[in-house]
């Protein structure tokens, strides 16, 4: 039977909770054993889908098509293991499930209550497919505290109590301030909040305590004392350099060494972090650096092009060089800025995004990119729009658009439904996921004799996809006659989901999102071949 450990956070939000369980999760993998993370979020949306990147930042999408928190990021690239839908809920889709229920008359009539029908759904949530697993990893969203977090740590409560301290750990991730003024660190607040999930009936079992500065002893001792845990279970997570550090600091604290001795395995293997220290200091200490700018919509949230931000430090760590990145406003920046903008850049990157807000700012950088021959990255919207650029100024197609942004335009891009009308697809040419969105992974064939197949080093594909539009195939000739190829076809041979330029240096647009498959310790094979790209550039002045 799987062991599970239920991560919790105190006192403040945003302590790390998801790099702490992605770090514990490597480290149980390294040394052998089947791992699985599981995220409880207690906000009221049904999934992040609908949430906007700037409150939320961005929606991470899995192989099969789920619309989840960015925290299922961190735990694919810590543990390159794959998330699936069974592996993020939110309290929205348990009531959503629950009411559904009560109308179909599942409950027989009865009273439908918080505890035990919410916090059965939770329980079933916290269970389902585990067999085969060693250690099931449940990360709490939220802060003990919060009204909405009640139902949750009730269901975990309840979870350990059935079935068993021996096969359940509560880990708790607190901060722990250290005043500059008085040069003192403060261990109350900690107290407090293990005095809060107390309440509630849950002891914690180890207690992690995010610093600025190291803990010492005394602290520890204090921290021990008052809330009741192993001084060894006191751990604490100094903040670091970079994220890739997480895992090597946990390991020095025996995080993982701890777990297991709490549930009385003896196991001699080590955790391998020879992978971990290469990559902090090719991301650290590197001498080379370059820098990639970032021309999108969410760009003040530093969170809202989470995967592709790591996906571009991963293609960096592929060629040993630290890339910065230069986030540029789409809807701020102006024609004439572009220039001075974007010059010295060594690549340029167009994320995905939706609406037209932006869209013009992103036009005019891709067309610098193009003339300049700067490589060029077009992610999903990015691409739809490298579209748009060269049907508006190579193919003098001076109209053309997608129909999500102009009702009147001719339609390079369009909505599926449209390309059915249109005849340009069947009905049943294409099984989309979920309601209108095309999500999760697809195939897509690369074109023999084509740049993409050399930097895949195969002929089919499989990548994540999260969107509505796609592109009008009937334009293909058009755009191949001028050099732009496209180098990515979907099974049916009706969608484009790679485009490239033949007559540039490195210029490609795909469909899909790469991002979402890069680690720090495998990069994604697109995006170490964009910042090779990069590095090769020269610059004219
Ligand atoms: N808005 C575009 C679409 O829905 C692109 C979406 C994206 O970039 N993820 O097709």
């Amino acid at each position: 039977m799987a062991r599970y450990i239920f991560v919790t956070g105190g006192v403040v939000s945003s302590l790390g909770k998801g790099l702490s369980s992605a770090s514990l999760a490597y480290l149980l993998k390294s040394r052998g054993y089947k791992v699985k993370i599981r995220k409880l979020d207690p906000y009221l949306n049904v999934d992040p889908g609908t949430m906007n990147p700037f409150q939320h930042g961005e929606v991470f999408v899995t192989d099969d098509g789920a619309e989840t928190d960015l925290d299922l990021g961190h735990y694919e690239r810590f543990t390159d293991i794959n998330s699936t839908a069974l592996d993020n809920i939110t309290a929205g889709k348990i009531y959503s499930i629950i009411l559904n229920k009560e109308r179909a008359g599942k409950y027989f009539g009865n009273t439908v209550q918080v505890i035990p029908h919410v916090t059965n759904e939770i329980k079933n949530f916290i269970k389902n497919k585990t067999l085969g697993f060693d250690f099931i990893i449940c990360e709490i969203g939220g802060t003990v505290g919060d009204i909405e977090s009640l139902p949750f740590l009730e269901a975990i409560r309840q979870f350990s109590n059935d079935i068993g301290k021996k096969n359940s750990l509560f880990m708790h991730l607190t901060l722990v301030p250290y005043i500059k003024s008085s040069d003192e660190i403060k261990t109350k607040p900690t107290q407090h909040s293990v005095k809060e999930l107390r309440s509630l009936g849950i002891q914690p079992d180890i207690i992690i305590c995010r610093s600025e500065v190291s803990l010492p002893k005394d602290q520890r001792k204090k921290i021990s004392l008052f809330c009741n845990v192993d001084i060894d279970n006191v751990i604490e997570t100094v903040d670091v350099k970079t994220i890739y550090e997480a895992p090597i600091s946990f390991f020095r604290e025996k995080l993982d060494k701890q777990v297991l001795n709490y549930f009385k395995i003896k196991n001699k293997k080590l955790a391998n972090l020879k992978p971990w220290f290469k990559t902090k200091n090719i991301v650290l200490k590197s001498k080379n650096e370059l820098n990639i700018s970032v021309v999108g919509k969410y760009v003040d949230l530093k969170d809202a092009y989470k995967s592709i931000d790591e996906a571009l430090v991963h293609g960096g760590i592929a060629n040993n060089v630290r890339v910065n990145l230069n986030k540029i406003d789409s809807e701020k920046i102006k024609s004439s800025q572009i220039k001075d903008k974007l010059y010295n850049s060594n690549g340029i990157l167009i994320p995905g995004g939706f609406g037209k807000r932006g869209t013009e700012g992103k036009i005019q950088s891709i067309k610098f990119a193009r003339e300049n021959k700067i490589p060029f990255f077009g992610i999903c919207f990015g691409m739809q729009l490298a579209l748009i650029e060269f049907a508006r100024n190579v193919l003098k197609i001076k109209n053309a658009g997608s129909s999500e942004f102009n009702k009147k335009c001719t339609p390079v891009i369009g909505l599926i439904e449209e390309w059915y009308k249109k005849g340009v697809l069947k009905k049943g040419d294409l099984k989309v996921l979920g309601g209108t969105m095309r999500l999760g992974k697809y195939e897509c064939n690369l074109l023999e004799n084509s740049l993409i197949r050399k930097i895949y080093k195969t002929s089919k594909i499989s990548e994540r996809h999260r969107h509505r539009y796609e592109v009008n195939i009937n334009f293909r000739e058009k755009f191949e006659k001028k050099g732009l190829i496209f180098s990515g076809i979907s099974n049916n041979n009706k969608l484009a989901e790679i485009i490239e330029l033949k007559t540039h240096p490195w210029f490609f647009g795909v469909q899909f999102h790469p991002e979402f498959k890069s680690r720090p310790l495998k990069p994604h094979p697109l995006f170490a071949s964009f910042i090779k790209a990069a590095k090769n550039k020269k610059f004219n002045d």
